[in-house]
């Protein structure tokens, strides 16, 4: 049986690594030219997500994440507010991504192939080559052209809010802030805003949720260019990085409001999620961001593509056709990804702008996707 899964990003890569190990001929083609390693951030890491690459053939090494043993909730005077104990683990983006790419034979991976649609069980690509298979798995992200083509109106929802976001390096890290982090994701609670503070490899990150009046002011850059919702950090104003880091002084305990004042480049994101009320169009088939996205909150985007490559490997072999398999993981990765995403809107509705009942311990409990995606055995990571 032959696979064509178009995205070579954590999705596509997983997908193609399972396929792959139960006997599927897989070929990725990935429309970025070179290596996407340099381009993440930081990713939160679940149980899922490491048994995943295990059975792919590409383990998550130890040294990879940093263990994080609870939530605390800080309050502005310093003081530990709450504790929630978890078992978590953060890491970066490419420390996942890595291992999965250099598991896959080059031969099996093609850069700088776009997509341009699906016809049948035949890929077609902007250069106008084609390709044909059993399955077309659709890992192209949120902006999937494959789940365009059979779902055009589904489109991520905007939520009123952004997601600022920093890392420092940790030879800048004042030693009072690496007290507050160590082994611990600091929350921080302004009103109407949230902060999540936490080490990760290398250096101290920063993520921090806060309302907008304007987003399209705030993604409209000093020439007057407005760059939908997705800037570029580089061309930011700085007038609003200003502000942000200003207004840490104000509202932020001082070993937090030390790593916004401190980090170089802040990034830039809108808030939104997306649900797809379909995961199969014949052979072809949604999977990851281009199924469902969740917001940040649950920090588990990756994870919840594990869980997509996996049951569609499990489903492919224990089926008897492929028309039952596919029918077998729609059912049941519509409800997994409809439930995830719910949960993350349930942890960002504080910040969305509407009078809510705002308890940080509730939203520290259950912060992540707790009986969803699960915190990392220690135990099981060598
Ligand atoms: C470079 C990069 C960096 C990221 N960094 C982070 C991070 O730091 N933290 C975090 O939580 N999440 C990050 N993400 C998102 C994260 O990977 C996803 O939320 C999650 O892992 C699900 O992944 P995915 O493979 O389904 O989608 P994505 O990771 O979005 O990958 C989709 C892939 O499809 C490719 N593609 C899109 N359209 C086409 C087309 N027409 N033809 C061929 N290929 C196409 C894209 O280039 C991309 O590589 C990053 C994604 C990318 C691509």
């Amino acid at each position: 049986m032959k696979a064509i899964i178009v995205g070579g990003s954590v999705g596509g890569l997983m997908a193609a690594l399972l396929l792959r190990k139960i006997g599927w001929d897989v070929t990725v083609y990935e429309r970025a030219v070179g290596d996407l390693a340099g381009r993440g951030a930081g990713l939160g890491v679940s149980q899922e997500l490491l048994d995943v690459m295990a059975r792919a053939g590409a383990p998550f090494e130890r040294s990879a994440g940093i263990a994080q043993a609870a939530h605390v909730w800080m309050a502005r005077d310093g003081s530990i507010a709450y504790e929630h104990r978890r078992n978590l683990m953060a890491s970066a983006w490419a420390r996942v991504y890595q291992p999965l790419r250099a598991a896959l034979p080059a031969a099996s991976y093609r850069h700088a192939m776009v997509l341009e649609r699906v016809d049948g069980t035949t890929a077609v690509f902007a250069d106008g080559s084609r390709d044909t298979a059993d399955l077309i798995v659709g890992a192209d992200g949120v902006y999937s052209t494959v789940r365009r083509q059979f779902l055009p109106d589904v489109q991520p929802r905007l939520a009123n809010y952004v997601a600022w976001r920093g890392i420092i390096e940790e030879k800048e890290v004042p030693p009072e802030t690496l007290e507050a982090v160590s082994g611990r994701i600091v929350f921080c609670f302004p009103p109407k805003e949230m902060l999540l503070s936490m080490r990760v490899p290398g250096g101290v990150y920063f993520i921090w949720y806060r309302g907008v009046a304007d987003l399209k002011e705030l993604f409209t850059d000093a020439s007057g260019k407005d760059h939908g919702m997705s800037i570029p950090p580089p061309l930011i104003r700085t007038e609003f990085v200003a502000e942000m880091k200003m207004h840490a002084l104000d509202v932020l305990p001082a070993p937090i409001a030390a790593v916004v004042q401190k980090a170089p480049q802040p990034l830039l994101q809108a808030i939104s999620d997306m649900e797809s009320p379909r995961l199969t169009f014949g052979r072809v088939a949604l999977l990851g961001d281009a199924a469902f996205v969740v917001r940040p909150h649950v920090a588990g985007g990756a994870g919840k593509a594990a869980m997509d490559a996996r049951c569609l490997a499990d489903v492919l072999q224990s089926e008897r056709s492929i028309e039952a398999a596919l029918a077998a993981y729609e059912q049941k990765q519509l409800d997994f990804g409809a439930r995830i995403v719910r949960h993350s809107r349930y942890l960002g509705a504080d910040l969305e702008g509407r009078p809510t009942q705002r308890d940080p311990r509730r939203i520290i409990d259950n912060y992540g996707a707790p009986n969803i995606l699960h915190d990392v055995d220690l135990s099981r990571l060598g």
